[in-house]
């Protein structure tokens, strides 16, 4: 029997391992992937998908279609033995699998950090999936037709005002995309355009993006600003109850959705394979290998990865470290199998920017700022270099063309895949007063439809959040977002 490779995770880390391990790693090597969905997830475009001006199975790459000798197994890590080189995983089946290996590659990525703040967990949406982008783009739509049928004025406005809470990328990228979403959306609205839409963007840094220069941020502020969204700088979020968010200046902003896009902390299920974690994150060494052990090996936003460019700091949790971490380690895998040395990890950042949608964004490249249509070019053409295979990168132009040509599609797909019994009305009655606070909740998809909260039966509750953990000290995603 040949090397069993053993890859946990199927974002950027483990697809680029994987890839490399398939061209070079010797004929008899069996490389074994497990991941909780059967495809990647671009997550860098998900704010397109929240804004419907991507297809949502665009910006996700099927993993079976591009991987030539590597066995997917579609299940939820749970924890595992490193001395006893096994790996536990719920089986999509329901079964329990346990897995044993030769090598193994830990590429778990990371989840919603998340605080003690009431209400935030029972009302927040996160925004890393493709299930919370799409819940994004439907709860608009859905909150649009309520509004229109209310005669409350205070009422309707709630359900038109949107708070985001973190100002790293993810949350302005997102912010940005979904406002120009809701505004587009908004001309078929008559009665909610007398009430109007309300944007606010929560953090309690004193400004947005700490990743790239002060100039560029305050071109971000100064543009989102026109589009009419509300910056609340050094505050945070006190409470988050079904109607209104309660701020720590004690202001009470009538809104029923709040997105939650204050950073990240490591998968806690990385500390539950019995390997030495630093604030969450897999311990490893500048070869991407685990302490303690020849045959353990982590990278992405789950490992340590020494920084070459930050010398005693990890490197930020990026897509782009992530990529970068992935091909290294699927060489230094087969050069150990050969007997060989691994290569420390050298790569630094090239940059980082962010799309500010209407052809506008902002990009740090190696320290030369550039903003405006001239950035924006830059973004998507990045994305378009790295969205693995030609029929994505395909679809991904296709999308985009078809989006400057046509108006944007307005038809809520909320119950898409989620049918009724046979025998129940298939569109359900008119929900009760009390819960008119959100879109219907199709029934829970095991692992994927997540809330803020992680799955507990995979992820637990032992991992240790990177935050402070105090109610009020929300981050401003600053270390967790930096591209
Ligand atoms: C909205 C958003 C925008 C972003 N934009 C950018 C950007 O523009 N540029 C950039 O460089 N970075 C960006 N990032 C960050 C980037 O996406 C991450 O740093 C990157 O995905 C990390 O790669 P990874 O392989 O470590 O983890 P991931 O890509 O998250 O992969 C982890 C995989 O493991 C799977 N998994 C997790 N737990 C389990 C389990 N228990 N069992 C089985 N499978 C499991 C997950 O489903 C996932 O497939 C963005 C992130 C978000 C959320």
């Amino acid at each position: 029997m040949g090397t069993r490779v053993l890859i946990l995770g199927g974002g950027f880390g483990g697809y680029y391992a994987a890839r490399q391990l398939e061209r070079h790693a010797p004929a008899d090597t069996q490389i074994t992937l497990i991941n909780n969905t059967n495809y990647l997830t671009y997550a860098p475009l998900l704010p397109g998908a929240a804004a419907g001006t991507l297809d949502p199975r665009h910006v996700v790459v099927p993993l079976r279609e591009h991987f030539k000798r590597t066995a997917l197994r579609v299940g939820w890590v749970t924890d595992g033995d490193p001395k006893e080189q096994v790996i536990h995983v719920d089986m999509m089946s329901g079964r329990q699998a346990t897995f044993g290996y030769d090598q193994l590659i830990v590429a778990l990525g990371s989840v919603a950090r998340t605080f003690p703040v009431p209400g935030l967990v029972e009302h927040g949406v996160g925004f890393k999936t493709i299930e919370e982008a799409t819940k994004l783009r439907n709860r608009i739509i859905h909150n649009l037709e309520l509004a229109e049928g209310l005669d409350d004025p205070f009422e309707r406005r709630a359900f038109l005002s949107y708070a985001f809470v973190g100002g790293g990328y993810a949350g302005l990228e997102g912010m940005a995309e979904l406002a120009d979403f809701a505004h587009a959306a908004l001309k078929h609205y008559p009665r909610c355009q007398q009430a109007g839409l309300k944007f606010t963007l929560i953090d309690i840094a004193p400004r947005i993006m700490p990743e790239i220069q002060e100039p560029l941020a305050d071109f971000t502020m100064n543009i989102l600003g026109k589009r009419g969204i509300d910056f609340r700088l050094e505050t945070s979020v006190k409470e988050v109850r079904d109607d209104a968010v309660v701020l720590s200046t004690d202001e009470v902003l009538p809104c029923r959705t709040l997105v939650w896009t204050a950073g990240v902390k490591a998968s806690p299920v990385g500390s539950q394979l019995g390997l030495e974690c630093d604030r969450g994150r897999i311990v490893v060494d500048s070869t991407l290998r685990a302490k303690g052990f020849d045959n353990v090996w982590a990278l992405g936003d789950v490992a340590a990865v020494p920084d070459p460019a930050k010398p005693g700091l990890p490197c930020p949790p990026t897509a782009q470290h992530a990529i970068r971490q992935g091909t290294l380690l699927g060489k230094n895998v087969i050069e150990v199998l050969k007997g060989g040395q691994p290569k420390p990890f050298t790569f630094k950042t090239l940059g980082s920017f962010a799309d500010l949608g209407h052809h506008q964004a902002v990009a740090n490249l190696m320290g030369v700022k550039v903003k405006g249509f001239l950035a924006w070019v830059i973004a998507r053409s990045y994305h378009l270099a790295w969205m693995p295979g030609l029929d994505r990168k395909a679809r991904l132009v296709a999308d985009w063309v078809v989006q400057f040509l046509f108006p944007r599609d307005l038809a809520e797909m909320n119950r898409i895949g989620h049918t009724p019994a046979l025998d129940q009305p298939a569109l359900p009655a008119a929900p009760p007063k009390a819960q008119l606070q959100a879109s219907p909740a199709p029934p829970p998809v095991p692992g994927n439809a997540r809330g803020l909260e992680d799955r507990p039966a995979a992820d637990g509750a032992s991992g240790s959040d990177t935050g402070s953990g105090s109610g009020e000290a929300q981050p401003s995603g600053s270390d967790t977002e930096s591209r």
